[in-house]
């Protein structure tokens, strides 16, 4: 018996993890927000307040607008409340305006106790004109002015949820307004609000795929699904200094909330729902990319170590003499500049580069992608690899200029010219030659399979 479970315990440790139900995703902190508002068209928001000595309150609204300040402060503003309801919690805060006053004077009371200096809440509510029109303001009539009467609510944080299974709206300014689907919690950071979705995990995995890989077929996306889900896995908790899982930027993957994918897109994403990539039953590190311009980079090549994964050692992405991603923008590109531009910029990096530098490429690795680039000066000579060149260079002239670290330079009389392909690190699967794979008639195993060379698709656990 005991042999029996502990096989059955090695057999359940064995394989693939199990999805997480939801992932924390930091989002919208490029607009550094400090005003927002909030809405869940066709349900109420429930409002959890958390006050700084933690206690917390809740309440609901249609609306919310709130601002961040400084000394971890979000002044909190609710629009057309909805009727109380017999046997609710709820039932004795008759009014907005009582509504307000009770959870007011319950924060204030408690920051005065603790002998912090509080100021009375004046914030005047966002105009009805704005984002009004949608479904959500529908129906509410007078009763979303009489409660925005000038007065706010004060609170740490704030979590929110929108009732039912409705995605909630948010708008900062600067952005289109977001849908995310779960819940949203909001503090501070300086004078800026921070705020964290949790969405549940296959939500979060759609809509990464969806906008990660823009305009291309069934397979190819199924495939870019595979490899968001792994990667998602393989760095959950990537930003758990910050109190979420990943950011919203391609620092991580791009999550645009809801919306990125369409009906027949999340039919299809549906068939591959679970699945990973796995290397001899473990989840493979994976990583893609926009254009490769003929053959992928070798991990090694462009992220150093001797231990490189068999799966990401580069791989020819041609087909007869034709790259598979031959109908990309990027597929070459040519960035000219004046030498003494060019040094200046490297000279931060490298005080070798100071005067009148040289650039020269070292060493070049597998498929055209370059491993060292070597800069000589008066101060002496250095060498940086190609993939903290392409760092540099797209920091400083642009990342749709200087596109990729598989480039050949030139040096023309005051001037260096690079002739590149490609766009991105070039580790893992090129997206465009996956969809150059899929017109080709492949699945997407058989992409995978290209780019991954000796993986194999496995589900997670359950
Ligand atoms: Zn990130
Ligand atoms: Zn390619």
């Amino acid at each position: 018996m005991k042999v029996l479970m502990l096989a059955l315990v090695l057999l359940a440790q064995a394989g693939p993890p199990a999805a997480p139900a939801e992932v924390a995703v930091g989002v919208l902190s490029k607009y550094r927000p400090r005003q927002l508002s909030l809405r869940a068209p066709g349900a109420e928001l429930d409002i959890e307040l958390v006050a700084p000595d933690g206690r917390s309150r809740r309440l609901a609204a249609r609306r919310a607008s709130l601002r961040c300040e400084p000394g971890s402060q979000i002044v909190l503003d609710l629009q057309s409340p909805p009727p109380e309801r017999s046997g609710d919690r709820r039932s004795s805060l008759r009014e907005t305006v009582d509504n307000r006053k009770i959870i007011e004077n319950d924060l204030c009371n408690s920051a005065e106790r603790r002998g912090v200096q509080v100021e009375k809440p004046r914030f005047s509510t966002v105009s009805r004109e704005r984002g009004t029109g949608g479904e959500g303001s529908r129906g509410s009539g007078g009763e979303g002015s009489r409660g925005s009467g000038g007065e706010g609510l004060r609170a740490a944080e704030l979590r929110i949820r929108p009732r039912g299974s409705r995605a909630l709206r948010v708008r900062v300014p600067g952005a289109a307004e977001r849908s995310y689907p779960g819940w949203l919690e909001i503090g501070t950071q300086g004078e800026r609000c921070r705020l964290v979705v949790h969405v549940p995990f296959e939500r979060y995995v759609e809509q990464v795929a969806c906008y990660e890989i823009r305009g291309a077929g069934p397979e190819a996306l199924e495939a870019q699904a595979v490899l968001v889900r792994s990667y998602a896995l393989a760095h959950l908790g990537r930003h758990a200094a910050e109190g979420f899982d990943f950011c919203d930027l391609t620092h991580c993957q791009v999550y645009p909330g809801d919306g990125a994918c369409t009906a027949a897109q999340l039919e299809s994403l549906r068939k591959v729902a679970g699945q990973v990539l796995l290397f001899e039953g473990e989840l493979a590190d994976v990583a893609y990319f926009s254009t490769c311009g003929g053959h992928t980079a070798s991990a090694a090549d462009v992220w150093g170590g001797e231990t490189a994964r068999p799966y990401l050692q580069g791989v020819e992405d041609s087909r007869e003499g034709r790259a598979l991603c031959a109908r990309s923008d990027h597929l070459r590109w040519r960035f000219e500049v004046e030498r003494d531009e060019l040094c200046a910029a490297l000279r931060a990096k490298l005080p070798a580069a100071a005067g009148r530098c040289a650039v020269s490429i070292a060493e070049t690795g597998r498929g055209g992608w370059v491993r060292r680039v070597r800069i000589a000066g008066p101060g002496g000579e250095a060498s940086i690899s190609g993939a903290d060149f392409h760092l540099l260079m797209g920091r400083r002239f642009g990342w749709s200029r200087f596109k990729s670290g598989h480039f050949v330079v030139q040096a023309r009389g005051g001037r260096y010219v690079f002739l590149g392909r490609g766009l991105g690190h070039g580790v893992g699967m090129c997206q465009h030659g996956a969809m150059g794979l899929e017109r080709a008639g492949a699945d997407h195993r058989a992409i995978l399979e290209h780019y991954f060379p000796g993986t194999a698709l496995g589900s997670l656990a359950r």
